[in-house]
């Protein structure tokens, strides 16, 4: 019997993990894809705006506290789009890339759980979320929740002597003080959007707050890009059924349908803002919203929704996710006489992240199409061409698919 490095390394492991009820203490490597760990990683550097550079770099010593993952896979996000176009966090050379996810190749003898408690070991899948280097006392069980503003991300931090800081790569370091979830339960492409669907887990939290969403609610999903699709899929499954989809683009309604929108208005068919708030309005059979959720980042479109709410209804503002200009509205007649009751949501908290785990196998087994937003995959050497099809606005979610 002719018993290799890896295999041995792997059975260490498995016997390891018997021995400590899960939590294995060894830093032995068994990549389930086979072979060796190599000496270098690939990654896709941003080296000047709208251009990617496939860079190789040694893979560093793997410390008590670290743990190196083969990247599967990673969405592009619409911060990547921005980055790759204006650079507005001043972050060239960089290694982008926050929605990723891979598989444990080598860890630290000290990693022995993920930061929700759960044991981690050699070839589980995981996703990290925000790195508290000086705040380490932060936790997901933290109810005074701070968002990831101001929290380190991977695949947003500026380039050092470590390289292997983002999920366009073959292999991506994660440092011991970083937050990681074992998600080995979810297949490839729900791990991929987990991130993007944090964000709405979070603004219906946010919304929640306001005491004003119910079973019964009428809602407006305005916007019906990867975030309003997703917002609509999170509302299906709290049980709100009554939602109108609002966006200029038939086929994005289209969708909106089928993740759960009970009826769709196209803002391109409707002239002035009167007939648009006619037409939200005829789309719940004569009544405006109780609630409105803003995911456009368009201005004007901020300035319109107020329109489509009752009195005494609510709104959730995320579609700005950086600056994107000043919008108008009449403070009289949109805030103060309809007392509206207004909440801005901005990214996620740990504890959303791990909510969103269970959001995806809820939305998968009621049947919602939520893993067909992903509609164009690239390779590593492809990142130009993934950024130009995010930035042309062709399909939903484009993701980095590892070979
Ligand atoms: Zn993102």
């Amino acid at each position: 019997m002719n018993i290799n490095e890896n295999e041995i390394a792997k059975l260490v492991t498995q016997v390891l993990q018997e021995m400590t009820g899960g939590a294995a203490n060894t830093s032995y490597s068994a990549p389930s894809s086979g072979g060796a760990i190599p000496k270098t990683a690939k990654v896709a550097m941003m080296t000047k705006l709208k251009h990617f550079e496939i860079q190789e770099y040694p893979i560093p010593e793997v410390g008590d506290d670290d743990i190196l993952v083969k990247v599967e896979g990673c969405g592009v996000c619409g911060t990547d789009a921005h980055e790759y176009k204006n650079d507005p966090f001043s972050l060239i050379p960089v290694v982008l890339g926050h929605e990723g996810t891979g598989e444990i190749v080598k860890m630290g003898k000290n990693v022995k759980v993920d930061s929700a408690g759960k044991p981690l070991k050699i070839g589980d899948k995981v996703v990290t979320c925000m790195i508290f280097k000086d705040n380490p006392d932060i936790t997901m069980f933290d109810l005074n929740k701070q968002n990831v503003g101001g929290a380190d991300v991977y695949g947003l931090l500026p380039d050092d002597n470590v390289h292997l800081n983002g999920w366009y790569s073959d292999y991506i370091f994660i440092r011991g003080g970083s937050t990681v979830f074992n998600v080995s339960d979810l297949d490839l492409d729900s791990r991929i959007l987990i991130e993007p669907c944090a964000v709405l887990v979070h603004a219906v939290e946010r919304a929640k707050l306001t005491n004003i969403l119910r079973f019964n609610s009428r809602v407006v999903v305005q916007g019906c890009g990867p975030i309003g699709l997703i917002c609509i899929a999170v509302l299906r499954t709290m049980g709100i059924e009554n939602i109108v989809a609002v966006d200029g683009n038939e086929q994005r309604l289209a969708f909106a349908k089928r993740m759960g929108a009970d009826n769709t208005v196209n803002f391109m068919n409707h002239k002035g803002i009167d007939a648009l708030t006619e037409a939200v309005k005829d789309a719940f059979g004569g009544y405006l919203c109780d609630f409105a959720f803003q995911c456009t980042g368009s201005p004007a479109a901020h300035s319109n929704i107020y329109h489509f709410i009752r009195n005494g209804g609510g709104l959730c503002e995320l579609g700005f996710f950086i600056n994107g200009g000043d919008a108008t509205i009449n403070p009289h007649f949109d805030l103060c006489s309809k007392e509206i009751t207004l909440v801005g949501s901005w990214v996620y908290t740990l504890r959303d992240y791990a909510t969103t785990f269970d959001f995806l196998k809820r939305a998968i087994a009621i049947g919602l199409p939520i893993k067909e937003l992903i509609t164009h995959r690239f390779k590593l050497e492809e990142m130009n061409e993934a950024l130009e099809t995010n930035l042309a606005q062709k399909g939903l979610k484009i993701a980095y698919i590892a070979p």
